[in-house]
């Protein structure tokens, strides 16, 4: 099938080269038959002009049928040649009758080896006088056909022209070799013995189907692979997707059970306050502390998810400032002594050195180590809590550390922690603990604004340690 659509596309273009032969010899016959007298000075120009332009052309003759007269002879450089050929009555017959219908043909026959006849019926003397031409075929080839044949073959194809009695080669693209391979042929339409051949160049049509296929086929897996990964890739999404949905439901429960509780306990002690029903002074204080301490409680939380809300929309301000965490940071322990009192934790602070200088927010700092910890205490067991800061100084960079001694972290959830609205959820006391899953988010997002890294190294069952990592350039800024 292939082979016949291939065999189809070639002939035609051999077609087009004998459609060209066609248009040059209509050409001639055209430029000669004028309605000019015999022999006179306008059909010798004519002529001349003729023979000027095309070398092939030997002679023509115009003869007169019913006087069966040469009436004019001319020859190619003055070159005379002798011709003697007179068509045949059935020849003329032929001719007449085509010129009937309107078409005015051209016919041709060999003469000798090396010389061809063309000839037509005058359509302006009524088709009773015959314009013969006699021209050499290889210089018709050679002069006339090549370029155009040149033109048609370009690259990528060997068109050759041979001599089908002798078996020479007349004419090819390809050094006037004769076409080996699969070469398709086709007699020319005005050179009786002549035959046009062609064939792809470089290439056999099963080469090129096969590099076609080859082609196909990478294709074919390059489509396969793009559509596989955008697959993966919806897939992928549709799954974040879902975990993040889940995570979000999760998280509004669990941020409304973290609500509750301290609301219950405002509105449970300042009902007793207002109802007067405690009767000493030390049990009112102990109410009024709690109450406080509640309050503080739904602030903190309140606070996180604002500061979550605005990291979102990408509307936290920072206030950037050269600090020294040496400062700043037991200043905020210090603030946070009585909590870690009533949570009876022991938290050591130690440092290496009196100046850490970083360009950072003081109280975006504050609120990443309240949290670390919070978390600390929140995730420690009940007795023995033991909490250590430590300020390191790295070559580039300044570490604070809080390690504690509590559940630990697997190496599972070490992936998940930072992530928003994560929390784990297998273990009693992490299950048991209440939060929102997005401190350690809020930690990571307000590091990276400085600059920096939050890192973890935990064991599970042993305790963990988060590490802030404050580049130390940046202190140039100031
Ligand atoms: P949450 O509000 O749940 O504490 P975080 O983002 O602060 O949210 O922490 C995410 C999860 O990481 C927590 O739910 C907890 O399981 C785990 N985690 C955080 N800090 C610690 C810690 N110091 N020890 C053990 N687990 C921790």
């Amino acid at each position: 099938m292939v082979q016949r659509v291939f065999s189809t596309q070639l002939e035609s273009i051999l077609y087009s080269v004998n459609q060209y032969s066609e248009n040059v010899v209509h050409q001639w016959r055209q430029s000669l038959d004028q309605p000019v007298a015999p022999d006179g000075d306008v059909e010798k120009g004519l002529v001349n002009n003729l023979f000027q332009n095309n070398r092939s052309v030997l002679a023509i003759r115009f003869l007169d049928l019913a006087s069966h007269q040469v009436e004019a002879e001319y020859f190619n450089n003055n070159k005379a040649i002798h011709i003697d050929e007179w068509p045949s009555t059935a020849e003329i017959q032929k001719l007449q009758d085509y010129l009937k219908s309107n078409y005015q043909r051209v016919d041709t026959k060999m003469m000798t080896d090396s010389t061809l006849m063309l000839y037509f019926l005058s359509k302006n003397r009524e088709g009773e006088h015959v314009c013969q031409l006699v021209i050499n075929p290889r210089t018709f080839v050679l002069q006339t056909m090549s370029p155009q044949i040149q033109q048609i073959a370009q690259n990528l194809f060997f068109i050759s022209i041979s001599d089908s009695t002798s078996g020479s080669v007349v004419y090819s693209t390809e050094d006037n070799t004769e076409l080996t391979g699969k070469v398709e042929k086709e007699k020319m339409w005005y050179i009786p013995g002549y035959e046009l051949g062609i064939r792809l160049k470089a290439k056999t049509l099963e080469e090129l189907a096969s590099e076609r296929t080859q082609r196909d086929n990478y294709m074919l897996i390059g489509l396969t692979i793009v559509v596989l990964l955008g697959l993966y890739f919806v897939i992928w999404n549709i799954r974040k997707e879902m975990k993040l949905a889940e995570l979000k439901s999760e998280f509004v429960s669990n941020v409304s059970h973290e609500i509750r509780t301290p609301l219950a306990l405002i509105s449970m002690y300042a009902e007793t306050l207002l109802l007067k029903r405690v009767k000493t002074e030390a049990k009112q204080e102990e109410y009024l502390h709690t109450i406080h301490q509640e309050s503080g409680r739904l602030t903190d939380i309140v606070n996180r998810i604002l500061n979550f809300s605005r990291l979102e929309k990408n509307r936290l301000k920072y206030q950037f400032s050269v600090i020294n965490l040496g400062e700043l940071v037991p200043e905020i322990m210090t603030s946070m002594k009585s909590h870690l009192e009533a949570a009876q934790v022991e938290c050591r602070f130690s440092s290496q050195v009196d100046q850490a200088l970083v360009y950072a927010d003081s109280d975006v700092v504050k609120t990443m180590l309240v949290n670390l910890v919070d978390n600390a205490i929140k995730y420690s067991a009940e007795k023995d809590k033991k909490i250590g800061i430590r300020l390191v100084k790295k070559t580039k960079s300044v570490w604070v550390e809080v390690e504690d001694n509590g559940i630990g972290i697997s190496p599972k959830n070490q992936k998940h922690v930072f992530e928003q609205f994560f929390r784990v959820t297998e273990g009693n006391l992490a299950h048991k603990a209440k939060g929102s899953g997005l401190g350690l988010n809020l930690v990571k997002r307000m590091m990276k604004a400085h600059g920096g890294s939050v890192a973890l190294r935990s064991k599970l069952g042993e305790g963990s340690t988060f590490i802030l990592k404050f580049p130390v350039k940046k202190q140039n800024h100031a």
